[in-house]
C-alpha cells in the first residue's frame, strides 16, 4: 500500500521545495513533495541561470531542477506528482488532499511559489498556447524569424527581449512608463539588440486574433492614442502572483497575498513554514528560494523533535 504519514509534506517542488526536502530527509525525517506539474517550478522554465554560485558558465534551468531532485531523492525524498487541492493545517497532524489521495504530516512546508501575472484582457486565457506566452525561453523557438510583442518593463521582460532578438525577425518591447526597471546585468545586453524597438508610455488593450495572435492594439498613455502593431505573438511579463490560493483564510497572508513568514519562515500556525517565492521577502531568486528550504526544514525538525 502507498504510504500516505510523512513526517514532513513539502507542497511545491520548485528549487525551494527540493531544498526543503534535501534537508528533512538527512536530518532523517520522511519526507513527500508534492508537485502539480514537473519538477522545477519557474526555475525549470528559465533558459539560463547566471547568477546561481558555482556554475562559471550558467546553468540551464531545467538541468538544474533535474539535479536538484535527484539529490534530494538519493536521501530518500518521496516525489508524487499530484495538485495539493485542499489542507487541514490547524491540528498536530495536518492533512494535504490531492484528488487521488489523502496525506498525513507532523508537519507542512508550503514551497508553492508564484505564476505569472495576467494582463486580464478578455481572450488572454483562451490564447495561451495560440500566441500568447509566459514563458520566452519555453515557447520563444515558435515564433522563429516571426515578429513578438513583450509586455513589461522589468527584469524579465528584458530578458525575455534579448532571448527572443535571437530567434525572431522583430520584438517590440512595450512598457507603460518611459524608462524600464531592469537592472543593469539585463540591459546592457538590451541595448545592443537592433532588431528591438521600444514602445514606451504604452499599455497592450486588446490581443487580435483569428485562431491564432496577429496584433495587439495598444494605447499611448500620454496621447490617449491607439495604434495596432501587427505580432504573432505576446509575451506577457509583467510581475508574478503568489501561489497562495490552496491557504487563503487559514495561513496568514499579507497586503500582496503572499504568506506572512519572517526569516525563519515560521507561519501563523504551529508546524507550517512558508519558504521560497511564495513568503514575503525583498528577494526572490534561485539562491533565496533554497536558503529559505534549508531554514524552513530546520524549523520544521526542531518543531517535530518538541
Ligand atoms: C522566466 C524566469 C526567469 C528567471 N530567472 C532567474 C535567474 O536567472 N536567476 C534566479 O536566481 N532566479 C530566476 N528566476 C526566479 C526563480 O526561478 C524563482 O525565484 C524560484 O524558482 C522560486 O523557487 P520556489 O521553489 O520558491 O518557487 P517555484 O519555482 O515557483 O516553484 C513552486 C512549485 O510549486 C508547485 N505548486 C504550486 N502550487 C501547487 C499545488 N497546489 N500543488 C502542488 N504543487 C504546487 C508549482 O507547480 C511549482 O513547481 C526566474 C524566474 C522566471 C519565471
Amino acid at each position: 500500500m502507498e504510504q500516505k504519514r510523512f513526517d514532513v509534506i513539502v507542497i511545491g517542488g520548485g528549487p525551494c521545495g527540493y531544498t526543503a526536502a534535501l534537508y528533512c530527509a538527512r536530518a532523517a525525517l520522511d519526507c513527500l513533495v508534492l508537485e502539480q506539474l514537473s519538477p522545477g517550478g519557474q526555475m525549470g522554465t528559465t533558459d539560463i541561470i547566471d547568477n546561481y554560485p558555482g556554475f562559471p558558465q550558467g546553468v540551464n534551468g531545467f538541468d538544474l531542477a533535474m539535479q536538484m531532485q535527484q539529490g534530494a531523492e538519493r536521501f530518500g525524498v518521496a516525489t508524487r506528482l499530484e495538485a495539493v487541492e485542499r489542507v487541514e493545517l490547524e491540528n498536530p497532524v495536518k492533512r494535504v488532499h490531492t484528488a487521488q489521495n489523502a496525506y498525513e504530516a507532523g508537519a507542512v512546508i508550503l514551497a508553492m511559489g508564484a505564476s505569472p501575472r495576467e494582463l486580464g484582457l478578455p481572450n488572454e486565457r483562451s490564447l495561451r498556447g495560440k500566441g500568447v506566452s509566459y514563458c520566452a525561453t519555453c515557447d520563444g523557438m515558435f515564433y522563429r524569424d516571426k515578429t513578438v510583442v513583450v509586455v513589461g518593463g522589468g527584469d524579465t521582460a528584458a530578458a525575455d527581449a534579448v532571448f527572443l532578438s535571437k530567434i525572431c525577425k522583430k520584438v517590440y518591447l512595450v512598457h507603460r512608463r518611459d524608462a524600464l526597471r531592469a537592472s543593469k546585468a539585463y540591459l546592457s545586453p538590451l541595448q545592443r539588440c537592433e532588431n528591438v524597438e521600444f514602445v514606451w508610455n504604452t499599455t497592450v488593450e486588446e490581443i487580435l486574433a483569428q485562431e491564432k495572435v496577429t496584433a495587439v492594439a495598444v494605447k499611448n498613455v500620454k496621447s490617449g492614442t491607439y495604434t495596432m502593431i501587427d505580432c504573432d505573438g505576446v509575451f506577457v511579463a509583467v510581475g508574478n502572483v503568489p501561489n497562495t490560493k490552496l491557504v487563503q483564510g487559514q495561513v496568514a497572508l499579507n497586503a500582496g497575498g503572499y504568506i506572512a513568514a519572517g526569516e525563519s519562515t515560521k507561519t501563523n500556525i504551529p508546524g507550517v513554514f512558508a519558504a521560497g517565492d511564495v513568503r514575503e521577502k525583498p528577494l526572490r531568486q534561485v539562491v533565496t528560494a533554497v536558503s529559505d528550504g534549508a531554514v524552513a526544514a530546520k524549523f520544521a525538525e526542531e518543531y517535530l523533535s518538541e
